[in-house]
């Protein structure tokens, strides 16, 4: 069995640490959701927000210069005119790509096939050659223009991101493709600079779902969204112009803002999943769990102390008496125990006195009680101060006291004894400003080997008796 004090820091410790860790799980999973909740209808949205602008600002500068070539009067009349000077359309599509800094500029004519290039005629280009298809295909696109990744033919190791723009003629005759290029690491590096500025993945895709464009984290063949994005989500994006919602991918949760791009004929895709939030937020968890560990420990601490004192205060008061700060009654009975067994094994003499004050309930009757509880103190204080260190007192009853004294004959009892009364005898006591006269009957017994302890405090009590009837203010030894 516990001891209740064990008992009860038990149950503080237990209840402390149900109640922290309720709060803190609490605390825990309500942050998480609404941390979710929050990335789902706030964060990504904005951000996929922000990313829009940017890409209007970087991406969707080339789209409009495309745009100005293929409703150019120049090159409309130029092509209507039969394409007379190659020069003239080559000085006029280098003039392009050195104010707008792109890294190609084109026109390919519907009439001849002629691919027109910055730095001159590149080819005829022919159904019949793969390389070549894009003109076709984008040809019979029913938009008027489209963005197309591909390598360039001015420089065939380079992937350049063209923008391909139909050139029409005042009636709705088309003529011909014109556009500008980017490099293809350029966009990506703005991605990539997406990127990083948000902490988001940032991708393209188109209506069929195919990855179009991504930063370097994209595996490079990634022609599918599979890997990516669950096939269940893919109608998500594709069925609405802007999209945001999380699904739950391998035990991550995984939010996406997605946003439909006219002008790409793509989607812009951010997407984060929720691990470096449960990190932070789970960091967080242990934190506060360590602070309730810590404060746990400061409570048990402090209540084990105040405990502590409490239980010594209570002892002590136990075995202390209020009035004279003598001990009571109550510790003497132990230590007498203690005593007559230690005097039997050392075979030390041990001797009890009984000491009672003569006719105090005269001076309390002359006095009143307050006066006379002072005397007890005073007279406590006189005998406490002629005891040796060894000597046990305690007060024993109203105005009678006891004292143990190990290792002490009767006859050194009685010396005691007689030292008391000379010195109530000298000492006169000026209490309340009255000197009055105290005087003691004492009565000693000296252990012998049969007694008790019961018996040697009897033959005290008995021989203090016998003090009494002998006139008070004697000494007898039993
Ligand atoms: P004796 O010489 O025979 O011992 O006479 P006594 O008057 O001293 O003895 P008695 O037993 O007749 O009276 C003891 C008195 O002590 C009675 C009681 O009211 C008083 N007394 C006991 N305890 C206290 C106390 O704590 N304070 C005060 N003021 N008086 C006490
Ligand atoms: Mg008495
Ligand atoms: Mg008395």
């Amino acid at each position: 069995m516990l001891p209740n004090k064990s008992k009860f820091l038990l149950l503080l410790c237990c209840v402390l640490s149900l109640g922290f860790i309720a709060t803190n799980m609490v605390g825990y999973f309500v942050a998480r959701d609404s941390l979710s909740q929050q990335i789902s209808t706030d964060t990504l949205p904005l951000i996929g927000d922000n990313i829009y602008s940017e890409i209007q600002r970087d991406l969707l500068k080339p789209i409009t210069i495309s745009s100005v070539m293929a409703n150019d009067t120049f090159l409309r009349d130029w092509v209507l005119a039969g394409e007379k000077n190659p020069l003239q359309i080559q000085r006029y599509l280098q003039k392009i790509q050195h104010s707008y800094q792109t890294i190609t500029s084109f026109f390919i004519s519907d009439a001849t096939l002629t691919y027109y290039h910055s730095s001159g005629i590149l080819k005829t280009i022919s159904p019949d050659n793969e390389a070549d298809q894009w003109y076709f295909d984008a040809k019979n696109l029913s938009d008027n223009h489209e963005i197309n990744i591909d390598f360039d033919p001015s420089a065939p190791t380079e992937l350049t991101v063209f923008i391909n723009y139909k050139v029409f003629d005042a009636k709705g005759q088309f003529l011909g493709i014109t556009g500008v290029g980017l490099a293809l690491s350029a966009v990506r590096e703005l991605i990539e600079d997406y990127q990083h500025k948000y902490h988001r993945e940032v991708f393209f895709i188109d209506k069929a779902a195919r990855v179009t464009l991504h930063g370097a984290q994209l595996s490079k063949g990634t022609k599918s969204t599979n890997s990516i994005i669950s096939s269940d989500v893919k109608a998500r994006i594709i069925d609405a112009d802007t999209a945001s919602f999380s699904y739950q991918k391998n035990s991550k949760q995984v939010f996406i803002n997605s946003r439909f791009i006219e002008e790409f004929n793509w989607y812009l895709i951010v997407r984060q999943t929720d691990e470096y939030l449960k990190g932070s937020i789970f960091d967080s968890l242990l934190i506060n769990l360590l602070i309730s560990i810590l404060i746990t420990a400061a409570v048990l601490t402090f209540s084990w102390r105040t405990l502590n004192g409490y239980q010594q205060q209570l002892e002590k008061m136990a075995i202390t008496d209020k009035l004279t700060g003598l001990n009571n009654r109550q510790m003497l009975e132990p230590v007498l125990e203690q005593l007559f067994k230690l005097s039997r094994r050392h075979n030390y003499q041990l001797c009890a006195a009984v000491l009672d004050i003569d006719n105090f309930k005269a001076i309390n009757d002359q006095y009143g009680h307050p006066f006379g509880d002072k005397v007890l103190v005073a007279v406590a204080a006189l005998i406490r101060g002629l005891t040796r260190e060894s000597d046990v007192l305690c007060r024993w009853g109203g105005e009678e006291f006891l004292i143990l004294m190990p290792n002490c004959s009767s006859v050194d009892a009685h010396s005691f004894a007689r030292k008391v009364q000379q010195q109530l005898a000298t000492s006169s006591f000026d209490i309340e400003q009255r000197q009055i006269n105290i005087e003691l009957s004492i009565g000693i017994s000296q252990k012998e080997s049969d007694d008790t302890s019961e018996h040697l405090i009897f033959r005290a009590d008995q021989a203090l008796l016998s003090a009494k009837r002998a006139g008070r203010n004697t000494i007898v030894v039993s």
